[in-house]
């Protein structure tokens, strides 16, 4: 038997059909494309950070329930003495969790669309039924279609990305409240996007007992080390404790993250750059003729253009500049694309080169 016959007849149908997660090739370019913080490590603190990897004990298993990072978190985001914590190697492992926790025949996962692709993925990969409500036109929720179809198909999980992606609205609060309401399983508050907004749903994890808040740090300034965060119940995550891996975030991970949660008013400073950045790039996209901008709450602009998306895409990255081409993606991003606030000179290149790239499309 072929490895090819081989795998027809043993990969699940629907992991044949899918395609793997595409991560572009960025190199010489100047990459806006994933969301990622600019700036490095900060360098009055690399020295702190080495010693801290250097004596990591590095022999032995991590402790597996990361207790110094417990502590450190339960301090930085003032948490109450009811929320427990769960951690993940990145946010998208504790999503894999949540779906490993509840699937099963018959059992639903339901998100908005167009949101964070991995959703639909994971939900895909161990063989969950997924339904998709859309957005409206404002990508909004549209809380009628959405209201229904929790009542019609009843998941067992629900994930909100608050600030969405990759559209970088804030949803209406109301109508999470009716979600959170109407659903009979478990509500995934997705906060990967929290260092770049006012808004915070941590106290929802207490206030209602179907919510759990997810927080990454891999948009802070540490998408390198994958450290994710879950926020729930201890009910809750005593039992997805039970299907995540043991030792899943190892030792050198642990210590840079105590190193920075050490530091962390320096990552803080960071972000605050890049909401300057945002205000700026948004101004300036507004004054480009031909391109429409969305409002931002988060790391990123989402902008549609009257051309064909798709050369604008390939016009910018022949000027050295990678940014994310969601058209195609999902028939309510026709003709946008999803631009990270980089640093100040990044913005500015990535400017030059999109006002450059719709005067070559255009012709
Ligand atoms: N949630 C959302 C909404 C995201 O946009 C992303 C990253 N693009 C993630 C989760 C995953 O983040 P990570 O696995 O790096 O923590």
């Amino acid at each position: 038997m072929s490895v090819k016959d081989r795998i027809t007849q043993w990969v699940r149908p629907e992991v044949q059909a899918l395609s793997a997660y595409h991560v572009a090739d960025a190199a010489g370019l100047i990459k806006l494309d994933a969301m990622e913080n600019p700036f490095d490590f900060p360098a009055a603190l690399k020295a702190e950070l080495g010693a801290d990897l250097r004596d990591a004990a590095i022999n032995r298993y991590p402790d597996p329930d990361a207790g110094a990072i417990r502590a450190a978190l339960r301090e930085l985001y003032s948490l109450p003495d009811a929320v427990d914590m769960l951690f993940g190697n990145g946010s998208d492992e504790i999503i894999q969790i949540l779906a490993m926790a509840v699937a099963g025949p018959g059992r639903t996962i339901l998100s908005v669309e167009p949101s964070f692709v991995m959703y639909k993925m994971i939900a895909t990969f161990i063989g969950a039924e997924y339904v998709g409500v859309p957005l409206n036109d404002e990508f909004q929720i549209d809380a009628q279609a959405t209201l229904d179809a929790i009542k019609r198909h009843q998941p067992a999980l629900v994930f909100i990305a608050q600030p969405n992606n990759p559209t970088g609205n804030l949803f209406d609060d109301e109508t999470l409240r009716q979600i959170v309401a109407l659903s009979p399983g478990l509500v995934v508050i997705d906060e990967a996007y929290t260092a770049f907004t006012d808004a915070d749903y941590m106290s929802w994890a207490s206030e209602y007992d179907n919510v759990v808040v997810m927080r990454t740090f891999s948009k802070v300034g540490l998408a390198g080390l994958r450290f994710g965060m879950l926020f729930g119940a201890q009910e809750w995550i005593e039992q997805l404790n039970k299907v995540r891996l043991p030792y899943n975030i190892n030792c050198l991970t642990q210590n840079a993250v105590l190193t920075a949660i050490r530091h962390f008013p320096a990552f803080v400073k960071q972000t605050e750059a890049l909401r300057e950045q945002r205000s700026w790039l948004s101004a300036k996209l507004e004054e480009v003729a031909g391109v429409s901008v969305y409002p931002s709450e988060a790391n990123f602009i989402l902008v549609r253009v009257d051309l064909p998306a798709k050369s604008v895409f390939s016009e910018m990255k022949k000027r050295g500049v990678l940014i994310k081409l969601l058209d195609g993606g999902h028939p309510k991003l026709a003709g946008c694309l999803r631009l990270t606030v980089g640093s100040h000179e990044e913005n500015e290149a990535m400017l030059k080169a999109l006002i450059e790239a719709l005067e070559s499309v255009r012709g």
